[in-house]
């Protein structure tokens, strides 16, 4: 590219900018930027602040500034819980992948972004041409996955480094970074008015647990539901219910802490299973008069999995699984799925991602969505390591770390 041509796109950038009226520094075409990201150096230890370089996005890349991010289970999972409930992945790597931010350049071939674009980074792509994006039936791109899964972009690199060693980026994503890139199909361009602080829940637990009620379990007005888990993704998930104009929602948990929250996203009962001495499906079973229409499960534990399984009515209840893990195995009494209760996963509440989240930003905007109310603490990418706790000890739903 000629100077004349980069000045004319650093120009095109900050009137762009001005629209949108952010602030970001100049665009910096084609050179390596310097900024501060929260590394993770090794399994199960917390998060370091280090000076990273950025390096220029390459053919069918995006280098965007990462204006805020949330912290979800998932991140806390993959540093905590590697090699046990996850599967091990490479380290050094740069977590986050629940995030908002600006596009600051693009790399060669990419025409659906331009510096000054607002966004949502994705960890699922939707690349518009593979046999699953084709399909109506599923939202599993499988663009670039296998590179993803070991932290590495189309051509095999990460574009984040510190001191010339290779740091790994998280689901083609690694937010807790000032600036990072993605390939073009694994991010959204979304409206100028959007408050980025706010909709940068859209990118992963939001969308996940509302995606799960609405779109994968189907959830249908006057049924009854239980949700398994009342995090950031159940409660989504209870709100999903709401919207669907379930009748009875019944909130799940064994920290009554989050009740009164649930209760705001509309759950129309919680139930601590603690204060119980019969197994929980055995209560809601009770409780329903033949078991619930719908269960979601938000927590990520084959026990619970099961529990809501089997909370299901038979004949027609539908469980839905959202929580994580990818190394236990469920063991499911064959007879509860024989007598017509159907189990299914959603993966990003089966939204194809990049056609959808913009929809759910408007759903904000317009009010059908709340988004926050899920923010109970705000800080800074310094403080990631508090964020993680308030996460782990149950203080927090969602913290919405500003970079
Ligand atoms: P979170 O930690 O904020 O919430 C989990 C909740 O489960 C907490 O309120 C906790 O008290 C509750 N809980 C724990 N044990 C329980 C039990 N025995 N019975 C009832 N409740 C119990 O987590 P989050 O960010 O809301 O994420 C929830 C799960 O969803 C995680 O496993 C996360 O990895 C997963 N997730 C999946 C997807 C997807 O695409 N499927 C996307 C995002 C997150
Ligand atoms: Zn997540
Ligand atoms: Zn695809």
């Amino acid at each position: 590219m000629n100077a004349d041509t980069d000045n004319d796109i650093i120009k095109h950038a900050n009137s762009r900018l001005d629209e949108c009226s952010m602030e970001l520094h100049k665009a910096q075409l084609n050179t390596v930027i310097k900024c501060k990201a929260a590394v993770a150096w090794e399994p199960g230890k917390p998060l370091t602040i280090q000076d990273v370089d950025v390096a220029p996005p390459k053919v069918h890349e995006v280098r965007i500034k990462i204006v805020a991010t949330g912290v979800c289970h998932t991140d806390w999972e993959y540093l905590y819980e590697s090699g046990k409930g996850m599967k091990s992945r490479p380290f050094p790597l740069v977590l986050g992948h629940e995030a908002a931010g600006i596009v600051e350049s693009v790399g060669p071939e990419v025409t659906k972004f331009s510096p000054g674009d607002k966004v949502i980074p994705l960890f699922l792509p939707q690349c518009g041409e593979c046999e699953r994006c084709r399909s109506p039936k599923t939202n599993q791109c499988r663009k670039n996955w296998a590179n993803m899964q070991l932290g590495v972009m189309a051509d095999g690199t990460s574009r984040i480094s510190y001191k010339n060693q290779q740091l790994y980026q998280f689901l083609g994503v690694s937010s807790f970074s000032q600036y990072t890139v993605v390939p073009d199909t694994s991010l959204t361009k979304i409206r100028c008015d959007a408050p980025l602080d706010k909709v940068c829940l859209l990118g992963c637990g939001v969308s996940t647990g509302y995606g799960a009620a609405v779109k994968t379990a189907k959830v249908e007005k006057d049924s009854s539901c239980a949700v398994f888990g009342l995090g950031a993704v159940g409660l989504a998930a209870v709100m999903g219910c709401q919207v669907a104009g379930a009748k009875r929602i019944i909130g799940v948990d064994i920290n009554p802490d989050k009740f009164e929250k649930a209760r705001v996203f509309g759950a129309t009962e919680c139930i601590n299973p603690r204060d119980h001495e019969k197994a929980i499906q055995e209560v809601l079973v009770e409780k329903t008069g033949g078991g619930v229409d719908y269960a979601l499960e938000c927590v990520g534990s084959p026990v619970i999995m099961n529990a809501a399984l089997e909370s299901t009515a038979e004949a027609w209840g539908t469980c839905v699984i959202a929580g994580w893990t990818e190394t236990e195995t469920m063991n499911i009494m064959v007879e509860k799925i024989l007598m017509g209760r159907t189990l299914k996963g959603t993966y990003f509440g089966g939204w194809k991602s990049v056609e959808d989240v913009p929809k759910l930003v408007d759903d904000y905007m317009n009010k059908k969505l709340k988004l926050d109310e899920f923010i109970t603490h705000n800080l800074t990418l310094d403080q990631i390591n508090v964020a993680f706790d308030l996460l782990k000890s149950g203080k927090s739903i969602r913290t919405v770390i500003s970079l």
